[in-house]
């Protein structure tokens, strides 16, 4: 089986989510441009995507019980919820590598919000 790209008919390998010539996706509901970059034959994940994801979500969800290190104030610490939300997006991506930052990513900010809740209950 192979990807024959809507875009310039250029024949990718069947495991190829994107066209190794183009870019275009040969998967409905990608967005190359946020996620992946292409260079050489094969799309890549766009590093810098990957680290800033990485840099909210940790900012999201450690923000809080931070905030409450400093001040003893936990007026933001309900809002370490929203760090939860990019892990569960990735979680569902339709590709493997995103999928695997998104696990990392939940375990890291479900440990950043019970520590922001668990400073509110005491
Ligand atoms: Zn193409």
């Amino acid at each position: 089986m192979t990807r024959i790209c809507k875009n310039c008919e250029f024949i990718n390998q069947d495991d190829y989510d994107f066209c190794a010539k183009c870019g275009t996706p040969l998967v409905d509901g990608l967005k190359p441009k946020q996620v992946y970059v292409y260079n050489g034959d094969r799309p890549r994940l766009n590093r810098k995507a990957i680290i800033l994801a990485y840099i909210l979500t940790i900012v999201l969800s450690w923000g809080g019980f931070f905030w409450w290190l400093v001040t003893k104030n936990t007026a933001i610490n309900a809002f370490t919820f929203f760090g939860l939300f990019m892990p569960f997006y990735l979680m569902q991506a339709p590709v493997r590598e995103l999928k695997r930052h998104g696990i990392i990513l939940f375990f890291i900010s479900l440990a950043g919000v019970i520590l922001s809740f668990y400073v509110i209950m005491n």
